[in-house]
């Protein structure tokens, strides 16, 4: 039940020196994520070295900023001199700006990353090897009514007991004080109330499996005061689909923030049960568990069953916000991270997918907190001022500010049918890099696993059938909280076949996919689009074959006709919903899943032309490719087009019989 030592010799044997083996615990501890979730946590170890003049130098190498435990590297690490950072432990103040400054300009190595903001409070532990974690079962008993005590209960000696400070330099001071008092022989780490906790030791794998150690000494006191598997009761999961009313949603919420936003929704039994607790304002209202969670899982707006209840409470808390964040003369991105539903679930908002993502996992492991702290007699956060003041410390609004210009699509969210090769896959590519979240649809099963990132969700699905669509929509909207952009590229190019002997079970096939299955696509996304912060756009795949018919394809080139007709009978309809419909004629791209050889064969001996002829056989004697019309296809969802629909744009390298 309880966490145990992931130490392995032979794993270890591979980390040399004092860094490495640094570099192997502090994996260990990122492993696993009750112990350190996305950068909430760091570690260090100190090393004389020899400088450039030939003087010892006690040199701390700490974890630097923008690394995460369970992937450091030795260069994750940043080395700063120890001396330095003792005699600024002794000044009387130091602001965070100042701190900053201090570190950066006394570390050995200029392209090393920042140092932790809990660099000095490393500096001032007198042990080669020290080790901090969030650890929820500890922050789980420090957030309780009697959470003192309790840690008290646990450890005696073992630890010394910090009150809660914010962290930075008057909290490694405090440390620093209360340290020197309170440690006896027989202590072998420190517990930061409503923090988490430090361990340290000679060694890497002492300071490390004294984590462990007391850490499960926090679970087994919670599985004995019955407060560690917590029952939740199996939820009712709303049956009715909410696709709309999640898009209206983020639709609102994007308007609050002034940039479109990913809404993701996580309704688990877990999340279910605990969003359907009777005393869920109660317990969800005291803000999240540590204070570095607070950048991303900002206070919960409760909110009503339907959308305009929804929006109207978010509105309210966001003017709330926006009131308070006037004082500081601050504003960083000011939406709300989580709200949690009884018919929803949890939902949380971010910047990009993967904001969304990481919002959602520290709140899974803030369910657990709560309820496990609720168990043992109550939980209880840090009063609200303390946060606010976490979130707006220097700090981390340096590290904010840091981050640049998002790339164009940041937040939107697009879907490519088709998306399993050729052109869709290259559409997929092309919107991902400019930083949408992408779904993509094919029948091929291999579309599930094509990326594993935050921002692609790959689902398997027949787009000529309505009950997979409707499926299809609502996982997406479930991942993302809605749609932006719509390629419409799936479709099937059979063999040449004249019309004399064109069956009719061939023509009705090619109709279904290409042009039926696409009606139903555009019906469905509709309202989807008609939400879109930034308006709705659609690109349709065409072909050259629209304006230029070939002899042998009578099915294709009749159905990507009536597919160009529906797409300009769309921009006339939609225009007022905002929704812009472009269309792309491609001609003669080869590397797509429908030119097989035997087809390609076939079309060059309808020209009369060699394989090698045909590939190049446009006015400028160049070859098209998936990423050329992929290309053109994301710019036309792009600020370039944003005056333009109904646009038809070859991408062919120029056809005689277009001209
Ligand atoms: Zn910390």
């Amino acid at each position: 039940m309880t966490m145990k030592s992931l130490w392995n010799d032979k794993e270890a044997a591979k980390f040399k020196g004092d860094l490495g083996q640094r570099v192997y615990t502090s994996r260990l501890l990122g492993r696993d994520k009750s112990l350190v979730l996305h950068g909430g946590g760091n570690t260090s170890v100190k090393i004389r070295e020899r400088n450039i003049l030939g003087k010892e130098e006690d040199i701390l190498y700490v974890k630097g900023s923008g690394w995460d435990l369970e992937t450091i590297e030795p260069a994750g690490f940043s080395p700063v001199r120890l001396l330095h950072l003792l005699h600024l432990a002794k000044l009387k103040a130091l602001s965070d700006p100042q701190m900053v400054n201090e570190l950066k300009t006394h570390m050995t190595c200029a392209s090393a990353p920042a140092p932790s903001i809990e660099t000095i409070l490393h500096a001032i532990l007198s042990y080669k090897y020290v080790d901090h974690t969030h650890a929820d079962a500890v922050v789980t008993v420090t957030n309780t009514a009697n959470g003192e005590q309790r840690i008290r209960d646990i450890y005696g000696e073992s630890v010394v007991i910090i009150p809660y400070v914010m962290p930075g330099f008057e909290l490694a001071q405090v440390c620093a004080r209360q340290f020197a008092r309170e440690a006896k022989r027989s202590t072998v780490g420190m517990v930061l109330m409503n923090h988490g906790i430090f361990s340290f030791g000679t060694t890497a794998r002492e300071s490390y499996e004294r984590m462990i150690a007391l850490v499960s000494r926090a679970e087994k006191y919670l599985a004995r005061k019955s407060s560690w598997k917590i029952a939740t009761r199996a939820a009712a999961i709303s049956k009715t689909p909410l696709r709309t009313e999640l898009a209206s949603l983020r639709w609102e919420i994007s308007k609050v923030a002034g940039f479109p936003a990913i809404l993701s929704t996580c309704t688990n039994s877990q999340t279910m049960a605990f969003a359907q607790r009777k005393d869920v304002a109660k317990i969800s209202q005291q803000g999240p568990a540590t204070p570095d969670h607070v950048i991303r899982t900002k206070r919960l707006p409760m909110l009503g069953r339907n959308v305009e209840t929804y929006t109207k409470r978010y509105r309210e808390y966001f003017h709330q916000y926006v009131r308070a964040t006037k004082e500081k003369k601050t504003m960083l991105d000011p939406a709300p991270r989580v709200i949690l539903d009884a018919e929803l679930g949890l939902c949380t908002v971010g910047q990009t997918a993967k904001d969304a993502a990481v919002a959602a996992e520290i709140y899974l492991h803030t369910i657990e907190i709560i309820l496990r702290a609720t168990a043992l007699g109550g939980y209880r956060a840090l009063p609200a001022k303390e946060l606010f003041d976490v979130e707006y410390w220097d700090l981390e609004q340096a590290k904010l500010k840091k981050s640049g210009k998002p790339p164009v699509f940041t937040g939107e969210i697009a879907l490519v049918t088709g998306a399993a090769s050729g052109i869709g896959k290259a559409c997929v590519d092309s919107l991902l890099a400019r930083g949408a979240a992408v779904i993509g649809l094919d029948l091929n099963p291999a579309i599930e696993q094509m990326h594993k990132r935050s921002d692609f969700l790959g689902v398997r699905c027949d787009v000529t059938s309505e009950t997979a669509v409707a499926i299809a929509l609502d996982c997406s909207v479930k991942a993302f909280g809605g749609l932006d952009m719509l390629i419409l590229n799936a479709g099937i190019f059979p063999a040449s076949r004249r019309i004399e002997v064109l069956h009719g079970d061939e023509w009705r096939k090619v109709m279904n996919i290409n042009l039926d299955a696409n009606l139903l696509m555009l019906r469905e996304c509709h309202p989807l689009l008609k939400l879109s912060p930034k308006g709705g756009r659609v690109v349709i795949i065409g072909s050259k074959n629209v304006p230029a018919p070939g002899p042998g394809a009578a099915a294709y080139s009749a159905s990507k006709a009536a597919l160009n007709q529906l797409a300009r009978v769309a921009a006339l309809e939609w225009g007022a919903d905002r929704i812009r419909i472009n269309i792309i004629h491609p001609n003669a791209v080869f590397d797509t899943a429908i030119w097989s050889e035997a087809v390609l064969a076939s079309r060059a001996a309808q020209y009369g032309l060699s394989v090698q002829q045909y590939k190049k056989n446009n006015v400028l004697r160049t070859e098209v490719t998936s990423c050329d019309v992929a290309e053109l296809a994301a710019e036309m969802c792009g600020p370039l087009f944003a005056k333009t629909t109904a646009a038809q744009v070859p991408v062919d390298g120029g056809n005689e019989r277009v001209i």
